[in-house]
């Protein structure tokens, strides 16, 4: 996906919150997304568009500029940043003789959140471990260099790259009428801890036709 970034400021959003917005008008296949930044005050927005619908007025800098104006007219963009996002599944094998891929070479953004820092953090220092080990062996073949590509698959972190890239081709298939009631079935939701999963385990209990519609999915989000 290509994103983009700004970071605002004088606008009057509450710096506490996160806020997703998810549509068809405001960002296909996307969302903007508002974060805090830091105690200035000062808030960061997020947006993407799949390349199919790229082209002139869909590019993902079109669809914040538009949300941006419409939210907050009198809002300075102090900074901005673009990039690419996968939201695909991980490569089919991150190693070769002599080469391990980390991070989003080896395409380990979790594919529903597009969040990939803690999961490049976490794949490079595991590739670090494993290439130590290897070079103290005097082995950097695939072969031996394969235990990395096994253990971040086995790990949470491979875990829930899967399950969310089934949630998140779900979800970019359903019309925004759909998004709109299956979110609200849990507007009053008081998560004490809130987690992706546990967001769609509710979504889950207060829409019990998904399980059905997720197929095998479901299973694993019980
Ligand atoms: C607009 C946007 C917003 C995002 N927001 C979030 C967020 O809020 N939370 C989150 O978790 N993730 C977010 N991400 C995703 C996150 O930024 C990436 O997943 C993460 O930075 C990946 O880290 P990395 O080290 O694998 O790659 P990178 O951060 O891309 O680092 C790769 C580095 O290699 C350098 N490089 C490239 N080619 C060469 C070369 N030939 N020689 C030497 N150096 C080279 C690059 O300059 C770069 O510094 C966002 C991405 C974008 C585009």
């Amino acid at each position: 996906m290509s994103s983009v970034q700004y970071v605002m400021a004088d606008i009057d959003i509450n710096p506490h919150a996160t806020i997703f917005y998810i549509g068809n008008e405001v960002a296909p296949e996307g969302y903007p997304l508002g974060l805090p930044q830091g105690q200035t005050g000062g808030k960061r927005w997020v947006s993407g568009s799949p390349a199919k619908k790229s082209g002139k007025g869909h590019r993902a800098k079109d669809y914040l500029d538009k949300f941006v104006k419409q939210k907050f007219p009198h809002g300075k963009t102090i900074e901005c940043i673009v990039g690419g996002v996968s939201v695909c599944r991980p490569l089919d094998c991150t190693v070769a003789d002599g080469l391990m891929l980390a991070g989003d070479a080896a395409r380990v953004v979790d594919p529903l959140t597009g969040g990939g820092i803690y999961n490049a953090m976490f794949t490079g220092k595991l590739a670090a471990e494993t290439a130590a080990a290897c070079i103290a062996k005097g082995d950097t073949s695939k072969k031996a260099l394969m235990a990395y590509d096994k253990a971040w698959r086995a790990s949470p972190m491979g875990k829930t790259i899967e399950r969310n890239y089934h949630i998140k081709e779900y979800m970019i298939k359903q019309s925004d009428e759909k998004m709109n009631a299956i979110i609200h079935s849990v507007s009053k939701l008081d998560l004490k801890e809130f987690s992706t999963l546990s967001l769609v385990k509710e979504l889950l209990k207060a829409n019990p036709k998904l399980l059905v519609e997720l197929g095998t999915l479901a299973a694993s989000l019980r």
